[in-house]
Parts: structure tokens; sequence; C-alpha cells
């Protein structure tokens, strides 16, 4: 990982605006205007490096995300695109056609998963669902048509870690191109190093940071990215889940300080995870020893950033962890919702919200339980004072008895 780091790379790049402008000027445009015929017909055929067509093939906005996305995971360049899943559901139906076959780890977001389970069969496109941390497992269940193999890096929801670089090994033999949605450890893990071929964020989370919009990035090599946008073939030109110029300049300005967040995300859930399994609860983080794959994860990570901001709490029943996290609320720790990422720390039950696509006799197979409750932990100032009025909800409801 050496010379390597994504935030330096983020910081690095300068794009002025109109007037000398600090930040890099909007554009508020659909359409762009040709001085030749000519030049407009290069354009539609992609042989005109820095011309505009039309936005939903790419705006200079979304390029300069685009750049500086790329720059942070060490790819050629990059797509952004409306959400998370209009980064993901292109991606991977550039990949794969009718007869074609993806192995993905069985612990994915939840959208992600239905996707692969419920839509892309329609297409002839099957998936394998596997334990991503057993890599036989995961050879094991490559056939003749697969084309990818899918991972998250650290899971939604239960955070298990993907060993990237045992994956990129069993991808180059087989010939796949192994994709990985990065959303749960920006900066922390740097996939493209690792071996990753495509890296996918939802923006929605961490990267944008203030829960304010759903936006996505698909980063990856040249060639790939132009197959994407490829204005007769392309799924992200055709199918069209094209981030606004006007989100994607406001998602850039938030990138900045991702850095910054990022590092207090990983304090505050690491102070909270060890003060809470020494209290007894059953806690999963990465950052712990006893997560079962802390030493590969630590080998992974650009380690100034930390071991992410995600924990999960098993109360022991969703009853419990119902009645913790209203209560929770009430008293102002955070809010009884889902997604990740913001300054206020986010709870909720991923059976029955974000993982709820996921049948139940398949969620108990892979070890989500009712009582889990899945945090996000904010940017709180004071973590001391945060743990103690959290624990002074778990007590009230006898789910801490000392
Ligand atoms: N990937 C992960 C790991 C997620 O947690 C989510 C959303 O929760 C997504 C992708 C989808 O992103 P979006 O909601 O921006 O479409």
């Amino acid at each position: 990982m050496k010379n390597f780091n994504p935030a330096d790379n983020i910081q690095d790049l300068q794009c002025f605006g109109e007037f000398g402008g600090v930040n890099p000027s909007i554009s508020d445009s659909s359409t762009y205007t040709f001085l030749s015929a000519k030049t407009m017909f290069d354009t539609f055929e992609g042989n005109m490096e820095g011309c505009y067509l039309y936005s939903r093939h790419s705006s200079p906005s979304n390029l300069y995300l685009d750049k500086a996305l790329a720059a942070m995971e060490g790819t050629e360049t990059a797509n952004v695109s409306a959400s998370g899943m209009g980064a993901i559901t292109p991606t991977l139906l550039q990949l794969c056609g009718t007869g074609d076959h993806i192995v993905s780890s069985r612990t994915i977001y939840g959208g992600t998963y239905a996707f692969l389970k419920n839509f892309t069969p329609r297409l002839g496109i099957k998936t394998t669902f596997v334990d991503i941390t057993k890599l036989a497992v995961v050879e094991a269940a490559i056939t003749a048509e697969t084309k990818v193999l899918y991972c998250e890096t650290v899971s939604n929801p239960l955070l298990e870690v993907a060993d990237i670089e045992g994956l990129s090994k069993i991808a180059k033999r087989h010939n796949l191109t192994l994709v990985v949605d990065n959303t749960f450890s920006p900066l922390s893990v740097s996939p493209a190093r690792l071996g990753a071929d495509i890296v996918i964020h939802s923006l929605t989370k961490y990267i944008n940071g203030s829960s304010d919009t759903v936006g996505g990035v698909t980063c990856a090599s040249r060639e790939f990215i132009d197959s994407l946008k490829n204005v007769n073939s392309g799924a992200s030109m055709l199918l069209g889940p094209t981030m606004d110029s006007l989100r994607s300049a406001s998602v850039m300005k938030n990138l900045r300080t991702l850095h910054i967040r990022m590092k207090q995300h990983s304090h505050n859930a690491m102070y909270l995870a060890q003060r809470f399994e020494k209290d007894g609860l059953k806690t999963v983080y990465p950052g712990l020893e006893s997560h079962p794959s802390h030493e590969i994860y630590k080998t992974m990570i650009n380690p100034e950033y930390g071991f992410g901001g995600m924990i999960t709490l098993d109360v022991g029943t969703l009853a419990k962890a119902n009645e913790l996290m209203e209560l929770m609320q009430s008293k102002n720790l955070g809010y009884l919702a889902v997604s990740l990422g913001f300054y206020k720390t986010l709870f909720s039950a991923p059976g029955t919200s974000t993982s709820s696509e996921i049948p139940l006799e398949e969620q108990i197979e892979m070890g989500l339980t009712d009582g889990l409750i899945r945090f996000s932990i904010g940017l709180d100032n004071d973590i001391e004072r945060t743990y103690q009025m959290m624990k002074a909800c778990m007590m009230d409801l006898n789910i801490l008895l000392s």
C-alpha cells in the first residue's frame, strides 16, 4: 500500500470554476452545442475527448466527481450514477447476458440480493450465493458459465470481511471479473489495490455523508467505463441512471471532508464496540480481536482510517431490539432509520428492514438473528458520554444488568 493514500489523491486534484472560482462551475445543461456537425458526429462515435453531447452520457460536473472518485480508488476512471443500485445494476448487466452465471457473497445489501435472486433470472442470468469468507467454497461454485465474482468488502449487515486479494487470485485463475462494493469502507480499504477489477460505492452513505441524497459510482478501467457509456450498447447510457449535475457538485464538496469523518466514525465505533463487548453484549466489529476476520482485515486497511463506523449488537429478541431503538431515539442518541454514514448515529434491525428481501430461512442460515441491531455510529464529539447514555438505556430494558 506504499505511496498510495486515497485521501491525498483527492486532495491533490485541482479543478477551478469559470472566473477562477475555487469550486468547479456546475454544468446546468442537458445538451451541448457544437460548432461543426462533424464534431457532433465524432462525439457520438465516442471519438472526441473533451466534448460533451448530452448529460445522460456525461457532463462536466459529473466528470469532476468521476475523477475524484477514481483518484480515491486508484482506478483509471469512474462513472457516477443516481444511486448505488444505479451503479450496481448496469455494471452487472454490462458484464453478464443470458446464460451467464455470477458467484456472489450471500451476505450483501438486500437490494443487491433481490436483484440477483429475483430480477436477473428473468434475463437468464443465474447467481450462486456462497459464504464469501470460505475461498474453497467460492472456487467450487464457479462453473464454465461464470463471468463475475461479486462481494462487499465489509458486508451489509453482518460485517463479514471479504479477502479481496484471495478472491482476486481466484478471479484471475478463472478469468472472472471481481466486482467489489466498498460502500462500508471508503478510504479504509482500496479494493482495486488489492486486485478488484471494479469498485462500486453507494455514495448515499459515507462518501456524501449528509443523508440528503442517493448516489452511486462505478470505478473501473477506461475500457469498462466507456463500454457502460457506449451510446449503442452501454447499460448506463441506455438504462439512464444518471446523476444530476447539481447533485454531483454537492457530493463533490462533501467528499472533501471524508477523511476527517471516517477517522471519527472509526474512532467512535471502536470505542463503543470495545465497551459493549466488555459489558458482555454480543458485539460484531472488524476492529475487535474477536471478529473472525480481524487479522486479515488488519492487513487490508489503510490504518489511519480505521476499521469503519459500523457495528452490530445482538440484544436477544426483535422485541428487545425494537424497544431499545425506540428508547435510544427518545434520548436523542440517534435515529431509528436505515442507511449509514450520517453525522448522527443510525440504527435499524436489518432482518425487518434493509435485509427483509432475504427469506427468513436464509437469514437464519447466514446468522442474521432477530435481535440484531445494525449501528452506523455517528460523529459524536464525546463518545464516552454517548456510551454512558446508551448503557443506561440497555440497563433500563434489562439488556445489561450492571
Ligand atoms: N451497497 C450497499 C452496501 C448498501 O448498503 C446500499 C444501500 O443501503 C446499496 C449498495 C444501495 O445504494 P443506494 O441506496 O444508494 O441505491
